[in-house]
C-alpha cells in the first residue's frame, strides 16, 4: 500500500493584542478547518497547526498603554483564543504560542542558519528614533501619511487603507506613536533579506508554479486575487527587507552573532516560523504519548518533498506568505514551499468594515456566550458567506434567514421526517425493499434498478462536493451539501410515503430506504462543515461519530459499488432536535446592542449572559431552595476544583460537593450563610454522594461568590 498523501495545513497565527471576530473566523480559520476535516475523512495524512502570535510592536504598545507587562496581554488573549477556537469546533492538532521557549529556539536557530549561509545583507541605515522614549521606531511605533494613497494614519510597516507594505522612511510627516513627537533620524545596523535577488525565482515559483525547473503547483488553481497581488508586487520591484528590529520584546538575535545586542527578530520573520515550532511541539507531545510517534516526526511534514504545505490567511497577509516566507524557506533550503495559499478577502458587518477600535464587530467570545449550542449555525452562515473571491457581508438578518430557512426548514426537516417515519413504520429498523420495484410516477426505472440509480446519483453529488472542497470553493461545497437535503425533501414530497404507506407499502419501503441512505451520506458529508450536527445525526442513525479517519472515502467506495451505508434491519435511534427557529426579537436585540456599543465600550447587556427562555411558575416552584450554613469544609483529594462541604439546615446536616476550590479556601467558607438547592437528585462526585447544590454567582472573569442571606437568618427556611 502506498502512503497516503501528506498535508501540513496552517491558519494565520492570530495576533494576541485584541479579541477575535467573525471576520477572522471566516478569513483564515473556518476555511482551514473545513478543508482539514475533509482531508481527514478522505484518508489523508494531515496535520493542522496554529498558535498565537505574541511578538511585535502592537503588543508592547498596548502593554505600555495599560501599564502592564506584555506577558499579561498575551496570556489573556492566548487563553481566550484557544477557548473560542475549541468551542467553535476548530480541529487543530496543536494550538501553540510564539512566546514559548521552543519557538524562540526554533526561530533563532533559523536566523542563525541564514546568517551562516550568508543569506543576509548587513546594512547600516538611518531610521527614525524617538528622543523622548529613547527608542527606534519601526512598524507600529510610527505613523504618518501613506505615500501611495494619502491615508493619514498609515503605520510604518503597512497602510491599512490601501494595503501597501511600507517602510517608516516612506511615511510623509511621520510621528512617534510612543510620544506623539516628530522623530529624528539616527543610524542603526540591521540584517536584511535581499528580496530583490529573489524576484526571478519568485516569478517562476508563484506565477509559473515551477520550482528548480520542475512543476510544483498549478497557478491556475490559485485564487485570482492572490496571484494578482503577487504579480503586482513582483512587477513593482522587490526591495531588501530588514529581518531584525531594535526592540525589547521578541525573539533575540542569537548572541554569538556580532552586533546582536538589543536586536530582535522582525515579527514577520518569527511568526510564520511559528508554524514550524508548533509542529515540533506537536511531535514532542505526540511522541510522549508512547504510541509510536517520534520527536522528529515534524520533519516529514516540513522537509519531505511530497508533503503539501497549505496556508490559510486573510488577504492582508498575502505578501508575507507568498513572497517573504517562501523566500526565507528557500534561503534556508531544507523546507517545502507552499502548494497553495487560498487567502480570503474580508467580511464586512451590516454595510461597514469590521473595526476593532470602533467596536463594530460580532465578537467570537460574545457569540459563543450568547448563542450557546448555535456554534454550527455560525459556522454555516460564515461558510455560506465566506469572502472567497470578494469581500462579503455579515448581517444579523442574514444569519437568522440562513438558519431558519436552510438549517431548520430544509436540513432538520428532512432528517426529522426520515427518522420519525422510519420509527413509525418500521419500528426504527432500516426497511427491506424489493430492488426491482418500479415506483409510481417514476418511469425511468428498469435497468439499473431505481434504488441503484438513486445511489449512483448520490455518488455523483458527493463527488462534486469533494471537487468543490479540493478547489477551495467551500461556499459551493456547502451549497451542494444542502442540495442533497433539498433533494431528499423533494423526493419524499414526490412519493408521499405518509399517503401510500397503507395502500402501497412496498413502494414506501424503497422510498424510505433511499431516504435513509441520503441521511447517512449527509451525516458524513456534513462533517467538515458542521461537525456538531454530524454527531447529532449519527446518534439518530445509531452510527459511531465520525473520527476523521477515512469515512467519506469508504462511503464513496461503497456507493460506487452499489453498496449502502445503512444495511437493512439496522436499528436507528430516536429523533432529536437539530435546530430551533431563531425569533425576530433575538435578532433585533443583537442589532440594538451592536449599534449601542459602537464607538464605545461594550454595553452591559452585551457583557451579560442572555436571559434564558421563560419557564412556567409551576416549573420553577418544583425547586426547593433553602437557607443553610456551611459547618465543615475540606478539599476533595486529587482534584483542583472540588470542596466537600457539610451544611446545616437546622433540622438536618448533609454533604454537598461544590466546584469552588479554586476560588475559596476551606477555612474561609466555614460559617458562611448560603442558599442551597435542597431537592436536587443526589449525585456521586469522585466517590462522594453530593446531596444538593450551593447557589453561586459567577461573573465573566470566573469570579464565584456565594448567594447568601444575612448572617443572622436562620437555617432551613425556603427561598422563593
Ligand atoms: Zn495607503
Amino acid at each position: 500500500m502506498t502512503n497516503p498523501e501528506r498535508y501540513i495545513v496552517t491558519s494565520a497565527l492570530p495576533y494576541a493584542n485584541g479579541p477575535l471576530h467573525v471576520g477572522h473566523l471566516s478569513g483564515a480559520y473556518l476555511p482551514a478547518d473545513v478543508y482539514v476535516r475533509f482531508l481527514r475523512i478522505m484518508g489523508k495524512d494531515v496535520l493542522f497547526v496554529c498558535g498565537s502570535d505574541e511578538h511585535g510592536a502592537a503588543i508592547t504598545l498596548k502593554a505600555r498603554k495599560e501599564g502592564v507587562h506584555p506577558r499579561e496581554i498575551i496570556d489573556k488573549y492566548h487563553g481566550e483564543f484557544k477557548q473560542s477556537f475549541e468551542k467553535i469546533g476548530l480541529s487543530f492538532d496543536i494550538y501553540h504560542r510564539t512566546s514559548s521557549d521552543l519557538h524562540h529556539e526554533t526561530s533563532a536557530g533559523f536566523f542563525k542558519k541564514l546568517y551562516e549561509k550568508g543569506e543576509f545583507v548587513e546594512k547600516e541605515s538611518s531610521q527614525y528614533f524617538d528622543q523622548e522614549a529613547q527608542q527606534f521606531l519601526a512598524d507600529r511605533y510610527i505613523k504618518g501619511e501613506c505615500p501611495k494613497c494619502g491615508y493619514s494614519e498609515a503605520y510604518g510597516d503597512q497602510c491599512e487603507s490601501c494595503g501597501s507594505s511600507l517602510n517608516p522612511i516612506d511615511l510623509i510627516n511621520p510621528i512617534s506613536t510612543l510620544s506623539g513627537q516628530q522623530p529624528v533620524l539616527k543610524s542603526t545596523r540591521h540584517w536584511y533579506l535581499p528580496l530583490d535577488r529573489y524576484e526571478d525565482w519568485l516569478r517562476d515559483y508563484i506565477l509559473e508554479g515551477k520550482l528548480d525547473g520542475e512543476e510544483h503547483h498549478d497557478p491556475n488553481k490559485w485564487k485570482n486575487h492572490v496571484i494578482g497581488q503577487c504579480k503586482s508586487w513582483i512587477d513593482g520591484g522587490l526591495e531588501p527587507r530588514a529581518m531584525t528590529r531594535d526592540l525589547d520584546w521578541g525573539v533575540d538575535v542569537p548572541q554569538d552573532i556580532p552586533g546582536s545586542e538589543g536586536k530582535k527578530l522582525y515579527v514577520w520573520l518569527d511568526a510564520p516560523i511559528g508554524y514550524i515550532s508548533a509542529t515540533r511541539q506537536w511531535a514532542l507531545e505526540n511522541a510522549a504519548k508512547g504510541e509510536g510517534g517520534r520527536e522528529d516526526d515534524w520533519k516529514k511534514y516540513w522537509m519531505d518533498k511530497s508533503s503539501c504545505l497549505i496556508h490559510f490567511i486573510g488577504k492582508d497577509n498575502i505578501v508575507f506568505h507568498c513572497l517573504i516566507f517562501p523566500a526565507i524557506l528557500k534561503a534556508h533550503g531544507d523546507y517545502v514551499l507552499p502548494k497553495n495559499v487560498p487567502a480570503n478577502q474580508f467580511m464586512n458587518l451590516e454595510g461597514k468594515k469590521i473595526s476593532t477600535s470602533r467596536n463594530w464587530a460580532v465578537w467570537m467570545e460574545d457569540f459563543l456566550d450568547r448563542w450557546q449550542g448555535m456554534e454550527d449555525s455560525l459556522r454555516y452562515y460564515c461558510i455560506k458567506n465566506m469572502p472567497e473571491q470578494k469581500d462579503s457581508e455579515f448581517t444579523w438578518k442574514g444569519f437568522q434567514e440562513a438558519h431558519n430557512n436552510e438549517l431548520v426548514n430544509n436540513l432538520a426537516n428532512f432528517i426529522n421526517r426520515v427518522i420519525v417515519l422510519t420509527n413509525k413504520y418500521y419500528n426504527g429498523s432500516v426497511p427491506e425493499f424489493d430492488e426491482n420495484l418500479p415506483l409510481e410516477g417514476n418511469d425511468d426505472y428498469g435497468m439499473p434498478s431505481y434504488h441503484e440509480t438513486e445511489l449512483m446519483d448520490l455518488f455523483d453529488r458527493l463527488d462534486q462536493l469533494c471537487e468543490s472542497i479540493r478547489s477551495f470553493e467551500l461556499r459551493n461545497g456547502l451549497k451542494q451539501l444542502m442540495e442533497l437535503s433539498s433533494y431528499g425533501n423533494q423526493f419524499l414530497q414526490n412519493h408521499e410515503p405518509w399517503k401510500l404507506q397503507k395502500s402501497d407499502p412496498d413502494s414506501v419501503a424503497v422510498v424510505m430506504n433511499v431516504s435513509l441512505q441520503i441521511v447517512a451520506a449527509i451525516s458524513v458529508a456534513i462533517y467538515p462543515f458542521l461537525p456538531f450536527t454530524s454527531e447529532k445525526i449519527r446518534t439518530m442513525l445509531a452510527l459511531e461519530p465520525i473520527k476523521g479517519t477515512d469515512e467519506l472515502l469508504v462511503l464513496l467506495d461503497s456507493l460506487s459499488e452499489g453498496e449502502v451505508l445503512l444495511p437493512t434491519h439496522h436499528k436507528i435511534g430516536e429523533p432529536t432536535h437539530l435546530f430551533t427557529r431563531i425569533k425576530d426579537e433575538l435578532i433585533e436585540e443583537e442589532l440594538k446592542l451592536l449599534h449601542e456599543s459602537q464607538d464605545g465600550e461594550k454595553s452591559k447587556a452585551m457583557d451579560r449572559p442572555r436571559i434564558k427562555e421563560n419557564v412556567e411558575f409551576e416549573n420553577f416552584s418544583t425547586l426547593d431552595l433553602r437557607t443553610a450554613t456551611i459547618v465543615h469544609a475540606e478539599k476533595v483529594p486529587k482534584t483542583k476544583k472540588l470542596l466537600k462541604l457539610e451544611v446545616d439546615l437546622g433540622f438536618e446536616r448533609r454533604t454537598i460537593v461544590s466546584g469552588i476550590a479554586e476560588h475559596h479556601l476551606p477555612e474561609e467558607v466555614i460559617g458562611k450563610k448560603v442558599t442551597i438547592v435542597a431537592n436536587l437528585a443526589p449525585k456521586n462526585l469522585r466517590g462522594i454522594l453530593s446531596n444538593g447544590m450551593i447557589l453561586m454567582a459567577e461573573d465573566n472573569n470566573g469570579r464565584l461568590e456565594f448567594v447568601s442571606p444575612p448572617q443572622d437568618f436562620e437555617d432551613g427556611f425556603t427561598v422563593r
